[in-house]
């Protein structure tokens, strides 16, 4: 049994800049977050793969709630770069601290673990890599291009950070062609400094908006939490100001608290509440919205990228 001490360790190892911050409350979980566990499909077969190509998933390093599922359907996250982030977000489970040089086998093991695993469709993920030259575009470009040389009928969804003073960084990454662009919002701007103090809403948002100006046949994709103090009217204003950067496709999930040293959730939205939001978000513009408690940018990716493309051929067919 994992006692409070242990957590607390665990949270201090992890996350050092955070050790001798006070506590936050607990709020206890709602019925509809109690999440089933499961132990059967492919999970135990996923983990072997990861493993034995030597990787790290996201899946693992944010803790996410949704793990069981995925994971037995084969669905794994890859984080690229390392577990080390040189961030360090309030709401965020991975490692933070100085992260080691990069591993160039990395592209070739990823390629050769979706391959294994046999996924029709992969998102790969990273670390915040402020101290490369480049934030890690190539890295992000060369994992592309195995994946693409490796699994041709995969189609790629990537969720990058945000390259903020990594002239050129977008425009490498942007040049290996993904499927999706996604990158995460994450937050209202009233709380980018409390939840992402390391990042700029403007620059995030002119990110997507410029990735679709690069390539208009790139799907792009963002995603927020809510629980963490937002206001109704802010999380309008964000699907509008993502609108207006011309971004497809809108998650939106429920912040889960990894740790007592973590943002503290303000309050559980109830799954009406997310679904409504659904519903403006479509009527808004965005081709597709995934909005439920546990939504995470990767749930159900597979899926929600076939509907992705169906909504599209949908909108051009004239009426
Ligand atoms: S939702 Fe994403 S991060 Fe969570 S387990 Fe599934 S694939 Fe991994």
């Amino acid at each position: 049994m994992v006692s409070v001490l242990d957590t607390r360790d665990a949270a201090a190892l992890r996350h050092p800049e955070k050790a001798n911050r006070p506590d936050t409350p607990w709020l206890p979980k709602p019925p509809w977050l109690r999440i089933r566990l499961s132990n059967g499909g492919e999970l135990a077969s996923t983990h072997s793969v990861v493993r034995s190509h030597g990787l790290t998933t996201v899946c693992e390093e944010a803790a996410c709630p949704n793990l069981g599922e995925c994971w037995s359907k084969r669905h794994a996250t890859m984080m690229i770069m390392g577990d080390t982030c040189t961030r360090a977000c309030g709401f965020c489970n991975v490692r933070t601290g100085r992260p080691g040089p990069l591993d160039p086998s990395e592209p070739q093991n990823v390629a050769a673990a979706v391959a294994e695993l046999g996924l029709r469709h992969v998102v790969i993920t990273s670390v915040d890599r402020d101290d490369l030259d480049d934030g890690g575009a190539e890295h992000f470009h060369q994992t592309i291009q195995a994946i693409r040389a490796r699994c041709p009928d995969t189609t790629i969804e990537i969720l990058t950070p945000d390259f903020l003073r990594k002239d050129g960084a977008l425009e490498r990454v942007a040049a290996a062609r993904p499927d999706v662009f996604n990158h995460n919002l994450e937050t209202v701007p009233s709380l980018y400094l409390k939840i992402r103090p390391g990042a700029r809403y403007f620059h995030s948002l002119r990110l997507l908006q410029r990735v679709k100006e690069l390539d208009s046949n790139v799907f792009t994709k963002s995603g927020i939490m809510l629980g963490l103090g937002e206001t109704y009217d802010e999380v309008l204003q964000v699907m509008d100001d993502l609108r207006s950067a011309d971004v497809d496709f809108l998650t939106i999930g429920q912040y889960l608290q990894p740790t007592p040293k973590h943002a503290a959730i303000a309050r559980y939205v109830p799954p009406e509440e997310f679904e409504s939001f659904r519903r403006i978000g479509l009527s808004k513009g965005f081709l597709l919205v995934a909005a439920s408690p546990l939504t995470r940018s990767s749930y159900h990716a597979d899926e929600d990228f076939a509907r992705l493309r169906a909504a599209r051929t949908t909108a051009a067919t004239p009426r």
